[in-house]
């Protein structure tokens, strides 16, 4: 995807007036708006469909521009200064002087605070002087979208403009780390827990699924194709899509592999894109092989794991 200097301008226009539009990251594409303005954060709402009671990630480009809204701490520099630009979401306190808008946190005094690295929305951070709200670019408990045709495949022409930024190459969220008591992970997506953990030099709890949500991201539905999803399946139905992750010497129009090797990284970047070819292909629904529950497999069996709850 070649740089486009005229694309960045027309986006930082459209936010200036308080429109809502799609941008591409490194994780998914997000919907994003002036995290500063109620009325622009309020069209991501509507939308997206989702409830008022589910926060915004809001993305900056620099240490300073979060220092106006944010209380940083120790864990956050360390865990800043080595994947900072990069696929994670940190929970922080709000300072009072925050003029992040109540709708983005709903109104609570902690904020989700990252900071992409996807080169045209880094560069479009920087000409903008506000931090932009941007929550994946799905309906509510859908697909995220990896690139412009999966965006227009959710919101049609709804959105005043779609900024182009190709494939995302990470192709699933980011980890999450709420960083307001003792470290603990939200999420898992891009970023690898154990790497976290090298970091912090301590072992860090996950709560991906607690009792009480604290992130709705931790909804049992969500990442849903609209299809029943199926999951360590070793035989798949007849007419029935067959997702895979290592080659087969049969050969089927059923299959899709997300990775022909086991590649872990490769199948995450290639997960939502072929759940939203094999929904539009009109199949009743999907079988998926079994994914090792390590490294980035545990973020693509999480998302999984949610979809299968349709
Ligand atoms: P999305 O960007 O749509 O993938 O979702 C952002 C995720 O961040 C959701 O799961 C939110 O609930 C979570 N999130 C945003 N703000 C907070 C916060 N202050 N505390 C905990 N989770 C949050
Ligand atoms: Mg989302």
């Amino acid at each position: 995807m070649k740089f486009n200097q005229s694309n960045i301008k027309k986006a930082k226009k459209c936010l200036d007036s308080n429109k809502c539009i799609a941008v591409p990251t490194e994780t998914v594409y997000g919907l994003a708006a002036n995290a500063y303005s109620t009325k622009a954060v309020k069209k991501i709402f509507n939308l997206k469909k989702r409830p008022k009671s589910n926060p915004l990630i809001v993305h900056y480009s620099s240490l300073q521009s979060l220092k106006k809204d944010c209380l940083v701490n120790s864990d956050f520099i360390k865990l800043y200064k080595r994947f900072c630009p990069g696929p994670i979401t940190f929970i922080l306190k709000l300072k009072n002087s925050s003029r992040i808008s109540k709708l983005v946190t709903n109104k609570q005094n902690t904020l989700a605070v990252r900071f992409p690295k996807h080169y045209t929305i880094s560069k479009l951070l920087k000409i903008i002087n506000y931090p932009l709200a941007a929550p994946s670019a799905n309906i509510t408990t859908k697909l995220s979208s990896v690139k412009v045709e999966d965006v227009k495949d959710e919101f049609g022409d709804k959105l005043s403009y779609i900024l182009d930024g190709g494939k995302s190459k990470i192709g699933i969220e980011s980890t999450i780390i709420s960083l307001i008591r003792s470290p603990q992970i939200l999420r898992l997506g891009g970023l690898e827990v154990k790497k976290i953990e090298k970091v912090l030099k301590k072992k860090i709890k996950i709560n991906v699924n607690p009792l009480k949500k604290i992130a709705p991201g931790q909804s049992k539905l969500h990442y849903s194709p609209g299809i029943p999803v199926r999951l360590n399946i070793t035989k798949p139905k007849r007419n029935e899509a067959y997702i895979l992750i290592n080659k087969r010497n049969k050969k089927s129009n059923h299959f899709y592999y997300i990775s022909k090797n086991k590649n872990l990284n490769e199948a995450a970047k290639n997960l939502y894109s072929c759940l939203r070819k094999i929904k539009n292909k009109g199949y009743k629904s999907i079988a998926v092989e079994k994914i090792p529950n390590k490294n980035l497999g545990s973020s693509i069996n999480d998302r999984l794991n949610r979809a299968s709850k349709f």
